[in-house]
């Protein structure tokens, strides 16, 4: 078993090595492709999970799971690792595992951007939004804070210098938290604060947190709604201009087998999906059901709520975000999930039923502070936030350094909780992968119609739940091709009706079913209108004895093949 632990982060190279055992000890199970190289040259691995034994992975329906595009949201990639364990161990063991990699593919990219995560892990560590790479221009001297570990204990934290005009000022209940400083607030100590880090370009007087030199945000290079950097910062100089988005976007638009995608972020503890520029009245119906019922399970297991990106989860009420990974469900018609894995404040007791969870990263109440604050402090003392302690700042001078050490506390959950907030995960991911169409063999004969005449009938069905399109997005846009029949004929037999190959159309799913059957055969369930089954026939003249091969197979819904004898 390869030696892995829930209870840690992991590096570039030992993650590597991780997914290389991985690939080495259950080679039925697992396959490691690395499916382009970083910025500063990493792999970007990406393992496929599916049972080989019963088939190639590019013939059984799929989901995508990635992690980590941001920097420092290094739980993401732990989720991935977490899953590809719980799908190797369960194998043989679990039912549903089992049946899951028999018949579906996982392809699992544990860290998109490996760069930034090292960057956030390494020695000297630098905090960056995404991409390493110097962005809007490589020649900018810009000035004010580089984030950093500037006293060089392996933390980067804080600094706060008194100053009597400062926006900041101690919590009255808790004087180490800082909280903001009020209108009529002009009695007392008052602080200015900064995230730890050099200044560049000081003048010695202001300091400003100016958007960082690597202004990258891969996850703004996708080309749904892309925009360019001056309406949505991070943006990058053209959809796909980077080698890590670049990557993905090859690999998934080329993996038609690709039903749903899931990508992994921090923090919120909140399921997020399509769409993220348009209301849920724009997205095609059976689409917003399977949706609503993927979110509803999402929720129960994880306790996140599942909201559109649209209506419960944008971080300005007027403005959307461009060039998101949502561009799988708006040009491929993958169902598109995000996942902010981890919230501090709702492990503190924080009640956030009554608002939306993008609000409250911007405005809350101080109560709310002090609670997250109580939380980390009677569950890791003295490391999630790190009590004020005087140092000698090579530009600023004498100030403070310490408070949040966002890194294993917000960002990231500490690390003896890490294994319980992504446990129930797998499950959910399971539960995607199993709601794909999937083509079912249903009867494949050779009936002897004369004296060298047989009628080939095949009989195929769609036995999972989605249509076999995947969505109606991919049906609308063209992207999922109709499921196709073949035949395969020796040279000593001839077609005489029929056709070798034929689109036979899409085969409905049951995610258009009414929960009772009490309205059936009125009209109103689309379900019992069309038949899920397909028959195709061939007329041939062939000898007595003679084998035929016939196959049906779609990209999202998997493939059936029959051999049949002319007897
Ligand atoms: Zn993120």
């Amino acid at each position: 078993m390869p030696d892995i632990s829930f209870d840690r982060f992991y590096r570039y190279d030992e993650l590597s090595g991780l997914l290389k055992a991985y690939a080495r000890e259950y080679p039925d199970l697992v396959s490691l492709e690395s499916i382009g190289k970083s910025y500063e040259g990493r792999d970007i691995w990406v393992v496929t999970l599916t049972n080989k034994k019963t088939g190639p992975a590019e013939d059984k329906p799929a989901l995508w799971l990635d992690g980590n595009i941001h920097s420092v949201e290094v739980t993401a990639s732990s989720a991935c690792l977490y899953h590809i364990e719980k799908m190797v161990s369960g194998f043989g063991i679990d039912r549903k595992v089992t049946h899951c990699l028999d018949t579906r593919t996982f392809y699992v990219c544990p860290r998109v951007n490996p760069d930034g995560a090292e960057w956030a892990l390494g020695e000297m560590k630098r905090n960056v939004r995404s991409s390493v790479r110097p962005y809007p221009h490589a020649d900018e001297q810009v000035d004010g804070i580089r984030i950093m570990d500037v006293d060089g204990d392996g933390r980067v934290l804080f600094m706060r210098q008194s100053d009597k005009n400062g926006p900041w000022k101690a919590h009255p209940e808790e004087p180490r938290l800082l909280v903001r400083r009020e209108p009529d607030d002009f009695e007392g100590d008052f602080y200015r604060l900064f995230r730890e880090g050099e200044v560049a370009g000081y003048d010695g007087a202001t300091v400003t947190h100016t958007p960082p030199r690597e202004g990258l945000d891969l996850n703004r290079n996708f080309p749904a709604y892309w925009a360019p950097e001056a309406k949505q910062m991070g943006a990058g100089p053209a959809p796909f201009s980077e080698p890590e988005t670049r990557a993905l976007g090859d690999f998934i638009s080329t993996h038609k087998n690709i039903v749903t995608a899931v990508a992994g972020h921090t923090f919120s503890g909140i399921l997020l999906r399509s769409c993220s520029n348009k209301p849920d009245a724009e997205i095609p119906v059976d689409d917003l059901r399977a949706y609503t019922r993927v979110g509803e399970l999402g929720s129960v297991l994880t306790g996140y709520p599942a909201v559109s990106i649209y209506h419960d989860f944008r971080y300005h009420p007027k403005q959307n975000i461009a060039g998101g990974f949502d561009w799988v469900y708006e040009h491929l018609g993958i169902y598109f999930w995000t996942i902010e894995y981890w919230a501090p404040h709702k492990a503190a007791g924080v009640d956030m039923t009554s608002q939306k969870y993008s609000d409250w990263l911007f405005d809350h109440k101080a109560e709310d502070d002090l609670a997250v604050f109580r939380f980390f402090d009677r569950e890791c003392p003295g490391t999630a936030y790190v009590d004020w302690y005087e140092f000698n700042h090579p530009q600023l001078g004498p100030l403070e350094i310490g408070g949040w050490d966002i890194l294993n506390s917000f960002h990231n959950p500490p690390l003896h909780l890490l294994e319980k907030e992504i446990a129930p995960f797998p499950e959910w991911f399971v539960y995607q992968a199993l709601m794909s169409a999937k083509l079912e063999l249903v009867e494949a004969s050779a009936t002897r119609l004369g004296d060298k005449t047989y009628l080939i009938r095949l009989v195929v069905e769609n036995g999972g739940y989605l249509s076999t399109a995947g969505s109606e997005m991919a049906r609308e846009n063209g992207v999922s091709r109709e499921v196709v029949a073949e035949i395969e004929l020796p040279d000593n037999a001839t077609l005489l009706r029929g056709k070798t190959w034929q689109e036979i159309g899409h085969l409905p799913g049951r995610v258009t079913m009414m929960a009772s059957p009490v309205f059936m055969g009125t009209g109103f369930d689309a379900m019992d209108r069309r038949s899920s089954r397909a028959s195709i026939e061939w007329l041939i003249e062939a000898a007595p004895g003679t084998t035929i091969n016939v196959t049906a197979r779609q990209q999202r819904s998997g493939k059936v093949q029959a051999t049949v004898s002319c007897a």
